[in-house]
């Protein structure tokens, strides 16, 4: 692995399956970090302040906007969700791949600052299959959902902004296929151009 990790940007509409296949992907790959969002929202049942999300006021999300805090940030379903530029840094300069689960807004954003990240975008089977999910979820109330649903629609037709595309009708498979484009970035030449430097000078003599 390079002496710095790579930015892994992941987006889909919600419902689409991409935190089950986000949490599965950093059971099986080492040295791959979720990137810990602030939010403005509040925590859902079985959230942890920290785990999924730093959960902040508007007015402390506000403050670190104007002190250059954010990576970059939006505004998702009426919230502010944010990527901390320090959490980044830190874990990329380790040597650690970070994943961050971020909404195309922010993936632009990303992109533009970042041209060497790997981005992956995940849709679901068909609309019908999204909106049943959200309602099984039954997290949301079902003004919510509608919102989460217009959004979604929108959401899914910048697909070709990024440069893999995941179609998440099993969930093994798809994880299997994440799994895949993560190792095979791992394995591109400019990054492992100080590990073949060493084992081209062990054939000199
Ligand atoms: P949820 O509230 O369901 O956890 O997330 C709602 C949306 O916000 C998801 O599409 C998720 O990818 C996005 N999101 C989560 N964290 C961030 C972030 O730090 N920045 C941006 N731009 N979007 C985020």
């Amino acid at each position: 692995m390079s002496s710095n990790g790579t930015l892994i940007v992941i987006s889909a509409p919600s419902g689409s399956g991409k935190t089950s296949l986000a949490r599965r992907l950093l059971d099986r790959v080492p040295d791959l970090e979720f990137s810990v969002s602030h939010t403005t929202r509040r925590p859902r049942e079985g959230e942890e302040d920290g785990v999924q999300y730093f959960f902040v006021s508007v007015a402390r999300f506000e403050e670190m906007i104007q002190a250059g805090a954010f990576l970059e940030h939006a505004r998702v379903h009426g919230n502010y969700y944010g990527t901390s530029a320090e959490f980044v840094r830190r874990r990329l300069q380790a040597g650690k791949d970070v994943l961050l689960d971020i909404d195309v807004q922010g993936a632009r954003q990303v992109t533009a600052v970042r041209g060497d990240l790997l981005s992956i975008f995940i849709l679901p089977p068909s609309a019908q299959v999204l909106e049943q999910r959200l309602r099984e979820r039954a997290q949301d109330t079902p003004e919510v959902i509608e919102r989460r649903l217009a959004v979604a629609r929108r959401e899914a037709s910048h697909f070709r902004d990024y440069q893999y595309l995941i179609i998440n009708e099993e969930l093994e498979k798809s994880v299997a296929e994440l799994q895949s484009i993560v190792l095979a970035a791992r394995c591109r030449t400019p990054d492992r151009s100080e590990r073949a430097a060493a084992i081209l000078a062990t054939f000199e003599r």
